[in-house]
């Protein structure tokens, strides 16, 4: 199995080495050119904005939503971001998920913060018990989903921070900056 990480900004080089982890090759994604013999495709957290100018900037919108149709993508932070269908507001999207998302939306005191999610879905493919233990950075949240998509895990507030529709999944927060790898693990279930 091949996994390329969409590398134009943000923290492509912390996914990669999780997946290297795990014993996965992977590619960074630069070029349209770079999707060739790809079975998924994780797009980092960073800054949408950006990763949405420098996409268009290299020809790869269409390449990437083709490439969507059929083959896994998780968006991690920003990547949820870039995947959504909406976000109320005007700047490059892949619009793959019904998912509508709200950019930056734990407000200024909690920024950034950890908490520990019970994510059954998680839980049940790796067939453990631990809770997921998640790191948000200036994080989105999944404000509403369309019915095909599931909502995978709730944040304290019971806001929604990951869902899944089909082979596709958006996370609010970063599970590459963490050590425990059952989310890379459930994103490879997904591309196989
Ligand atoms: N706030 C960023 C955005 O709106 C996302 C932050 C992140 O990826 N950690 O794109």
């Amino acid at each position: 199995m091949k996994i390329g990480v969409l590398a134009l900004q943000g923290d492509f080089a912390e996914h990669i080495a999780v997946l290297k982890r795990l014993g996965v090759e992977t590619a960074e994604v630069r070029l349209p050119e770079h999707l060739n013999g790809l079975d998924g495709l994780i797009i980092p957290g960073g800054e949408s904005t950006t990763i949405g100018k420098l996409a268009t900037a290299y020809h790869l919108m269409e390449p990437l939503k083709e490439f969507g149709q059929r083959h896994a993508i998780w968006g991690t932070c920003a990547g949820a971001i870039f995947l959504s269908k909406d976000i109320g507001r005007d700047q490059p999207l892949l619009g793959l998920m019904d998912i509508k998302v709200e950019r930056n939306a734990f407000g200024r005191q909690l920024d950034s913060f950890e908490a520990d999610l019970d994510i059954p879905e998680i839980k049940k493919a790796t067939n453990t018990k631990d809770d997921y233990h998640a790191v948000f950075i200036r994080a989105p949240i999944i404000e509403s989903v369309q019915e095909d998509v599931r909502i995978l895990a709730s944040a304290p507030d019971g806001r929604i921070v990951a869902a899944q529709q089909g082979h596709l999944l958006a996370t609010a927060f970063h599970p590459e900056l963490t050590k425990d790898t059952r989310f890379h693990e459930y994103f490879l279930s997904l591309a196989d």
